[in-house]
């Protein structure tokens, strides 16, 4: 199964905001009035049926929607609703493996011996987190894990959706090349000069042509086309964030010395990401003041794992935020919503 949950961080406001419940509602980055830059992060169902998606630039959203309610990004809030969520969903699993803040694969190797069973299940998920936490999500139960991440889509918004392994090349086929996981716009381009226009096209294309143009990545989408994925559900893998602070041994107000800092600790932080194996979406920096205040600033990037994105967003978030006139105490870069993918998702990261 694959639970994702719906419109993760504008479900998690809506639960201590109920007033925006019915309006059309995104979290992302301030528009400033249409100056804004950033993107959206999540919006809601009802800003979605105005064209607004997550990833659009702000200032488009605002262009499309200057009344839709406008809320900044709480990560730590978000976070600690995923951890209450994923502990529900963990539950019920034989095998979990967590793959961003709002979505998760349950093996139920075990527990589950057929399909109507494993809906059984997927139902008994649903209704639990929705109890426990008051969010929605939907699951998508399958055959193996790129099925069930397809099932899922498919099912959304609050659903549950069953793909039998058997139906899965009838479930494929008439699918847009790039709605297939690990297919994106270059990619879709590709194929289709190559006359291919569907996931069923693809499915049924000549290997060695494809051998040719992509190499053994063109036989591992070939494979996914066809529903076959040989994936396993990898536990030992958790949400968290990896960050470290710095205190100067003298309060400072020096901008070299905080840049050196950030630069030397982004490199800490960066050696850890690359050990675990993981990638991170959103940088934070922190700083204390002399007279104890804190300011915290973050920013969502394209994912990464490397010392180059760290550095720089944090350098700039250091740059746009911190106080020209107080002194600094201590200076902290952290990295968070981790992820196995690195960079964009590959096809081959799963299968
Ligand atoms: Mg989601």
């Amino acid at each position: 199964m694959l639970i994702d949950m719906d419109y993760f961080f504008v479900a998690c406001e809506e639960l201590r905001r109920p007033e925006i419940k019915d309006k059309p509602t995104i979290v992302g980055f301030d528009p400033k009035q249409g100056e804004g830059r950033g993107v959206v992060m999540t919006c809601n169902y009802l800003a979605r049926k105005f064209g607004i998606r997550s990833g659009m630039p702000i200032s488009t959203a605002y262009r499309i929607k200057p009344d839709a309610v406008y809320l900044p990004i709480d990560y730590d809030y978000y976070e600690k609703m995923s951890r209450e969520a994923m502990g529900v969903a963990k539950r019920y699993a034989d095998r979990f493996e967590q793959v961003s803040i709002d979505e998760a694969y349950i093996e139920l190797s075990r527990k589950s011996i057929d399909y109507d069973s494993a809906v059984e299940y997927a139902k008994k998920i649903k209704e639990s987190i929705n109890k426990e936490t008051g969010l929605p999500c939907t699951i998508g139960v399958s055959s193996n894990k790129l099925l069930a991440k397809m099932a899922c889509e498919a099912g959304k918004p609050d659903g549950i959706k069953l793909v039998k392994e058997e139906e899965a090349k009838e479930f494929l086929k008439g699918k847009d090349l790039d709605d297939l996981y690990g297919i994106g716009r270059k990619t879709k381009e590709k194929l289709e000069a190559m006359g291919y226009k569907t996931v069923g096209d693809l499915a049924k294309a000549n290997t060695m042509e494809l051998m040719e143009k992509f190499g053994s990545y063109g036989v591992e989408m070939q494979k996914s086309a066809n529903g076959i994925d040989e994936s396993k559900v990898e536990e030992n893998y958790e949400v968290k964030s990896i960050g470290r602070e710095k205190t100067f041994e003298r309060d400072t107000t020096e901008r070299t010395v905080a840049l050196a800092a950030i630069r030397e600790l982004s490199n800490e932080v960066i050696k850890e990401v690359q050990k675990a194996e993981l990638s991170f979406k959103v940088v934070t920096v922190k700083m204390r003041y002399a007279d104890f205040t804190e300011h915290l600033k973050s920013r969502s990037i394209r994912r990464s794992d490397q010392y180059d994105d760290l550095a720089s967003t944090a350098t700039d978030l250091y740059s746009k935020y911190a106080s020209r006139v107080k002194r600094i105490r201590k200076i902290g870069v952290r990295v968070s919503d981790l992820g196995k993918e690195k960079g964009q998702k590959k096809i081959n990261s799963f299968v």
